[in-house]
């Protein structure tokens, strides 16, 4: 067994809106083996902020699925629908710091204009609600390094978008809860999707503007079905739970670039972490950032 270090700390942020499928399952095995592979810790946390793409009892099936494929979590599990307060002081700090303004564009509006924000509101100093509240950019870069695809270059206009951080509805956005999060949660590296890729940069400029030390960031190729469609639960993806779970770890594996042994293709799923654990390497992993999982499923 490896011995737990407190250096490192990984972490599976799920959100509730469904049950686990292929894609999802990729994202767990992935950061698990990463932080198991580094004798670190792994948490999970349910990132339940957009209450209305949450589904009643979606996050207790996630857990159980998790435990299903021998993936078990360190500490209890984080719920950001119980953090709302903290959200609210990190909000009232940005806001002290003049860092935010109020915004009125549309999505109809700003897609118009070319899809990225450019900063209409910036000056108006709007303070009648509704309104969507936006973080000024102030110059983030449009480059870092991930762990695992290299040298990452981002659209400057992207990297620089003041974006929403609490939206017209009053939910905080998933942009501000993450860094929050990670923050408080001791997070040394992020291992997700690649699909999370681009907003990479925002993130670890969202941190140290918080004071704090960005974790590392690596991104994996994405399960898509074709070219620029991931699998996801809103094209219906198959809950994994309904199938043979050593079968269904030897194809996430494989996906990831691990070929288990003959003799461990129908074993216990224990086994195959173990296995998986011992020899894994982020460098084993394919530099593709989507891949046709058709073939896996
Ligand atoms: N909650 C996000 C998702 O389910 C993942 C966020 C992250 O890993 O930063 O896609």
């Amino acid at each position: 067994m490896p011995v737990p270090s407190s250096a490192y700390i990984g972490r599976f942020a799920p959100s509730p809106s469904g049950p686990l499928h292929f894609g999802s399952l990729i994202a767990a095995v992935g950061s698990y083996l990463q932080a198991k592979s580094q004798h670190g810790q792994w948490l999970v946390r349910m990132e339940d902020i957009d209450t209305p793409r949450m589904v009643p009892g979606a996050d207790s099936d996630i857990l159980r699925t998790l435990e299903q494929f021998g993936l078990h979590w360190d500490g209890t599990v984080l719920y950001q629908s119980q953090r709302l307060e903290r959200y609210q002081q990190i909000f009232r700090h940005l806001q002290q710091q003049q860092l935010i303004y109020g915004c009125q564009c549309s999505r109809k509006q700003i897609s118009e204009s070319g899809g990225i924000y450019t900063g209409r509101c910036a000056t108006l100093k709007l303070t009648t609600e509704p309104l969507a509240w936006r973080l000024k950019s102030q110059g983030v870069a449009s480059q870092f390094t991930d762990l695992i695809f290299g040298p990452q270059q981002i659209p400057a206009a992207l990297a620089q978008e003041d974006y929403i951080i609490k939206r017209r509805d009053g939910l905080f956005a998933y942009q501000l809860v993450v860094v929050v999060d990670d923050i408080d949660q001791g997070i040394t590296e992020v291992i997700r999707g690649a699909d999370l890729l681009q907003m990479t940069p925002r993130q670890q400029a969202l941190c140290t503007l918080l004071g704090a030390v960005a974790p590392q960031y690596g991104h994996l190729p994405l399960a898509v079905i074709k070219p620029g469609f991931k699998l996801s639960k809103q094209n219906h993806a198959e809950p994994v739970s309904q199938w043979p779970v050593s079968k269904v770890m030897a194809n996430v594996l494989a996906f990831l670039g691990l070929s288990l042994p003959t003799d461990l293709q129908q074993a216990p799923v224990t086994q195959q972490l173990d296995w998986a654990t011992a020899h894994w390497q982020l460098s084993i992993i394919p530099r593709r950032q989507e891949i046709n999982c058709t073939q896996f499923a």
